[in-house]
């Protein structure tokens, strides 16, 4: 598929978040205008900010689209959305998180769609499972502190 190269962060901790991560890959390959190129290990990761909550698993999915920004942002939405994620307390506990943290090289400050993501970009649960699909990812300068990657031997490519 000719199209933009998108790099995805998944992240779940409340309920089954193996089948959360399982389901949003699936869902993203079944979309026609999405293809995955590569999809991350899932790690473990104690959770950064917010209130005390479960540690999280978290993965990086490397696909190619032909949506637009905010068509992909709306897909992604709406894959959150399948699997009743709750917004009730900020930084809190999620059933299903997907960022988009690079959407080719374009650079965006909206409110809605900011690009390159701007929190998830400096962090050690992105940064580590980018790592794992992308050589080009360097985590020498990454603060790992506080933030405890696991890999997992669980597998949510779609098979
Ligand atoms: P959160 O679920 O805490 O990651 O925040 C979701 C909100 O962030 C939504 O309202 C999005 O419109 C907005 N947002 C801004 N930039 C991005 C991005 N790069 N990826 C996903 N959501 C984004």
């Amino acid at each position: 598929m000719k199209g933009h190269r998108v790099v995805l962060a998944l992240g779940a901790n409340l309920g089954d978040a193996h089948a959360a991560l399982r389901g949003a890959v699936s869902a993203l390959a079944d979309n026609d205008d999405v293809e995955i190129e590569r999809v991350s290990a899932v790690y473990s990761t104690t959770a950064v900010g917010g209130p005390e909550q479960d540690d999280y698993l978290n993965a990086v999915v490397i696909a190619n689209t032909s949506l637009a920004p905010h068509a992909l942002l709306a897909l992604t939405q709406s894959i959150e959305n399948l699997w009743h994620r709750t917004r009730t307390v900020r930084w809190g506990p999620r059933t299903l998180d997907i960022d988009i943290i690079t959407f080719d090289d374009l650079v965006s400050d909206s409110v809605e769609l900011t690009l390159p993501h701007p929190r998830a970009m400096e962090r050690a649960f992105v940064l580590v499972p980018w790592a794992d699909v992308d050589s080009g990812i360097d985590l020498a300068d990454v603060d790992q502190s506080g933030v405890v990657a696991t890999k997992l031997v669980l597998t949510i490519a779609p098979q």
